[in-house]
């Protein structure tokens, strides 16, 4: 009998579908094909040291059809506004896929990866699905490519650095690192400490930070924070990269380029493939029930979802230093977090939440009133600058706090306002204003502790966000069921046949 991966195939990698459809991704007979309307490829994975503790893989190209679909991974592809805006809706042809066999492989290592992933076009708008200007999700270097800033003690001060590999899963190495810990201590991580950015001498001699706090802009891409930062727009972030060392070409989120595989991927060091939370919502063929992640109803017990034996930088530091306290502020991914927002959540505590975004600082009111996710998402990351700044001067609702060793705020604004109105909007630029302004709150919050120069403090996002062309709609669905296939579609991309 015909494999039906095969007759999916057939229908998705066709000229009709060529506008929504960038490649197609499978794996089958221990290799991994990706599939474009202009050619395959098939590729192998093997470690390079199958007793060493951390993952080091080697991939090996089997067969080329035509065009190898992933022949380019460079990391630098769009790197800088200008690169970008010259290119919008890139083709094929001109686009990249930094780290594209690593991605591919390890989202085929989930129990339950789908049948077939559906990588989409750059230009893909997604109009019937209630989509946005601003996309993500995509293996492309738009889509892919996340921010990062880092400064402070044990921090090089090299300014922006051109062309260095960095991977979100090397963040929860490279915070070990930082605070004076082997990272092998972080178990199961697929990720590499960013020696790179590291003054290892002063680490080494007990001038590394005594404190580290992560900031993440969910959904920000790189080109326009830089660019909106040298436009003085973002004077706080603008200090950090003055005193620290910058990324042109940002740092790469692992497949699906979505919100909570890569947070998670953030805090453990693990690829989506390896941690378990595979996309925001999946189809788990073993109960035959659907999985949902990311969204408001879910994200307090998203975590029960992760693999068994799944390590985090929470519980690493912990076990590095008994008695150590870290702090998790809104965020879903708080495997392990001494202090958790969402675990205050399950436990019924009562929050401050602000009612409204109204007169609320740091917030752009042209955009509250007509925005409703703006005004939301001013709303909640006022309630998690609130509880850093409180937790920082010691105590929060009445609970006292001792110094965080690590602390992690995310921030939710910027993805919403990119989403809205693309990259290049205004909505764009005035969510990274706020944002500042919030940061500075929280740099403020150091400074009056009296930890500011004790203190290492790094900048990323979960993923890019490039402008989609609202002339390029549709959606594979009835193409497939015209050619008669059973599909569920996950999260758009994610096909599991006859379910
Ligand atoms: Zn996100």
């Amino acid at each position: 009998m015909a494999d039906p991966r095969d007759t999916a195939l057939a229908t998705l990698v066709s000229p009709t579908l060529e506008p929504i459809v960038e490649v197609v991704l499978l794996a089958r007979d221990g290799a991994y094909e990706a599939h474009a309307v202009d050619g395959s490829v098939r590729f192998r994975r093997e470690p390079v040291d199958p007793g060493a503790p951390a993952c080091e893989w080697r991939f090996t190209v089997e067969e080329v059809t035509g065009r190898n679909p992933l022949g380019d991974q460079a990391i630098d592809r769009f790197a800088g506004l200008d690169a970008e805006v010259s290119n919008r809706f890139p083709d094929r042809t001109a686009n990249a896929y930094p780290y594209a066999y690593e991605q591919v492989a390890q989202l085929f290592d989930h129990p339950c990866a789908p049948d077939l992933c559906v990588v989409h076009t750059a230009s893909h708008h997604w109009a019937d699905q209630g989509g946005h200007i601003g996309e993500h999700g995509s293996l492309g270097a738009v889509q892919c490519r996340a921010p990062f800033i880092i400064s402070g003690p044990g921090v090089r001060r090299d300014g922006m650095v051109e062309g260095v590999e960095a991977q979100l899963v090397d963040i929860a190495p490279t915070v070990l690192a930082l605070l004076g810990h082997d990272p092998e201590v972080l178990d199961g991580r697929d990720g590499e400490p960013l020696h790179r950015l590291l003054d290892a001498d002063a680490i080494s001699a007990g001038d590394g930070p005594a404190h580290v706090v992560g900031l993440l802009l969910d959904g920000c891409n790189p080109n326009v924070l830089y660019d909106a930062v040298a436009s003085g727009d973002a004077p706080n972030i603008a200090s950090l990269m003055a005193d620290g060392t910058t990324l042109r070409s940002g740092i790469v989120s692992s497949l699906p380029t979505v919100t909570l595989p890569n947070h998670t991927s953030i805090i453990t060091g693990r690829h989506p493939g390896h941690h378990g939370i595979l996309h925001n919502a999946w189809w788990d063929r073993g109960r035959g029930a659907q999985v949902i992640t990311n969204s408001p109803e879910t994200w307090a017990t998203a975590m029960s979802s992760l693999l068994p034996g799944t390590d985090s930088v929470h519980l690493a530091l912990q076990r590095c230093e008994p008695g150590a306290f870290t702090a998790s502020v809104n965020e879903p991914a708080d495997h392990g977090a001494g202090y958790s927002t969402f675990d205050l959540l399950r436990r019924g505590v009562r929050m401050e939440f602000p009612h409204t975004a109204e007169g609320l600082p740091h917030t752009t009111e042209m955009f509250v009133r007509p925005v409703k996710d703006y005004a939301t998402f001013t709303q909640v990351d006022h309630h998690g600058t609130t509880q850093a700044v409180a937790i920082l001067g010691g105590s929060y609702l009445g609970v006292d706090y001792p110094l965080p060793r690590f602390l992690w705020v995310n921030f939710a604004l910027t993805d919403s306002a990119f989403h809205e109105g693309g990259p290049h909007s205004e909505i764009a630029r005035a969510s990274i204003r706020d944002t500042d302004g919030r940061i500075g709150e929280v740099l403020a919050a150091l400074q009056r502790r009296g930890i500011r120069d004790r203190t290492a403090v790094f900048l990323c996002a979960d993923h890019g966000m490039e402008e989609s062309n609202p002339a390029v709609g549709g959606d594979w669905s009835p193409a497939l069921a015209a050619a008669g296939l059973d599909v569920r579609d996950e999260a758009f991309g994610f096909l599991y046949l006859d379910p």
